[in-house]
């Protein structure tokens, strides 16, 4: 390849001229470049690959569907994959959850959920339509999605087009009875839809963890006043949390449940909404202006869907919690070695991710401890993608204990820099 690529990659400030790593093949944690070297994904690649790259049942599945079924349109059609993924979901997930809506990115999983929240209270003859949401929160990119997650440098150029939200503190601990009472209030209010929260981990916000009793409080509040709650589980989903769900730690069932990233083991895109029986019922009708009104083309697409379904033969014949539960037992050890001898506070841990921050003047997203700190994994072949200054792991489950160990090595390596 010669000359300058056309390419306008994501999140990317081309004018800095940054090297851009061309990746050939990948296995378990590691990925391997044109140039020959082996970097270890200890962010599962922007948090969707969960057992590991190219697990071999995915693979297989995913070649024996394509020689099949390539792809064919989901409003009025249906297909084997996705027929047999709904019901397993169903049979995983909590018993409420009985449909199962197709999308193909976490953000569209989102806008599904809004659209199902707001289109069940419009069929119902009551026109709430207030949308309350945790502060940091991060829901995803498109316009809906956005305008639901906090505002800040990322999005301050949409702003005119984003909706008003109704926004709770995040409950930081000792100032958890704020954020509730902050629910209670908005849930109050007539016109309050739906609560959106990703449950126990706020992601792109930082790694920010909370409890789950907290968790199972907002659950409360929102059924309570007749609010639904929209659990965004896109990240925390599959395993991440040390459980198949984080809201199974809080003993919580929403109404609507997102989920994406892991839903695949991370090999193709796919979502899905799920929404209680309440939920469906009231788009079900015989009137056409009722139904639910979304589409994508590839929704429910048969490939990424027998990927799924390899995921869950996975989850449902191999011991992956286990594997989740001795990494996380793993990555404890080497960050309380990490946070002894270097200049970082705030460690903290929930199932497989693990973050603590690096002690500086200016933490934002812009502050420029993150590139530097960026720039220096990539130059000891690591793919850890710091967050301001928060440094966080969050490793396929296949990481192995040597892998680690180099992780834990660079990461050192680099605060031991940045202070020089
Ligand atoms: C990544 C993420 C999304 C968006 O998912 P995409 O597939 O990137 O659109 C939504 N919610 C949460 C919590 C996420 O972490």
């Amino acid at each position: 390849m010669s000359g300058k690529s056309p390419i306008w990659h994501p999140f990317t400030q081309h004018g800095l001229k940054q090297p851009i790593p061309l990746v050939e093949r990948a296995r378990g944690a590691v990925l391997e470049t044109a140039d020959g070297r082996r970097v270890v994904d200890a962010i599962s690649s922007w948090w969707v690959i969960t057992h590991g790259h190219n697990h071999p049942r995915i693979v297989a599945a995913i070649q024996e569907q394509a020689a099949k079924l390539d792809q064919v349109i989901f409003a009025g059609w249906t297909h084997e994959p996705a027929e047999t993924l709904a019901r397993s979901l169903r049979q995983m997930m909590p018993e409420p959850l009985e449909y199962v809506f197709f999308s193909d990115s976490g953000s569209t999983a989102v806008e599904v959920a809004l659209k199902m929240a707001l289109g069940y209270w419009l069929n119902r003859g009551d026109h709430k339509h207030r949308i309350v949401v945790m502060e940091h929160s991060y829901h995803g990119d498109t316009i809906g999605a956005m305008s639901v997650g906090e505002r800040g440098v990322y999005n301050s150029a949409y702003q005119p087009l984003l909706f008003d939200v109704e926004t709770v503190p995040f409950p930081s601990v000792g100032a958890e009875q704020t954020t509730l009472d902050a629910l209670e209030t908005a849930c109050k209010r007539g016109d309050t839809a739906a609560f959106i929260v990703e449950p126990l981990v706020l992601g792109a916000g930082g790694m920010l963890i909370y409890s789950p009793e907290v968790l199972r409080q907002m659950r409360e509040i929102c059924a309570a006043h007749d609010v639904l709650f929209i659990a965004d589980e896109v990240m925390t989903g599959w395993g991440r949390t040390g459980t198949l769900l984080a809201c199974e730690q809080a003993n919580v069932v929403p109404d609507i449940l997102c989920l994406a990233k892991g839903l695949t083991g991370g090999s193709m895109p796919l979502a899905v909404t799920m929404a209680t029986a309440p939920i469906y019922d009231a788009h079900y009708s015989t009137d056409r202006s009722r139904m639910f009104f979304h589409s994508s083309s590839f929704t429910a697409n048969p490939i990424a869907c027998a990927a799924a379904n390899a995921n869950i033969a996975i989850w449902r014949e191999e011991p992956v919690l286990e594997g989740v539960a001795r990494l996380a037992e793993r990555e404890a050890a080497a960050f309380a070695r990490l946070a002894a001898v270097h200049d970082v506070g705030n460690l903290r841990q929930c199932g497989s991710i693990v973050a603590f921050d690096v002690t500086v003047q200016d933490s934002g997203y812009l502050a420029d401890i993150g590139p530097r700190l960026l720039a220096d994994f990539l130059s000891q072949d690591m793919l850890i993608r710091p967050l301001g200054n928060t440094i966080y792991l969050m490793p396929p489950y296949s990481l192995t204990a040597e892998d680690l160990g180099r992780v834990e090595a660079a990461i050192g390596n680099a605060l031991d820099r940045i202070k020089a």
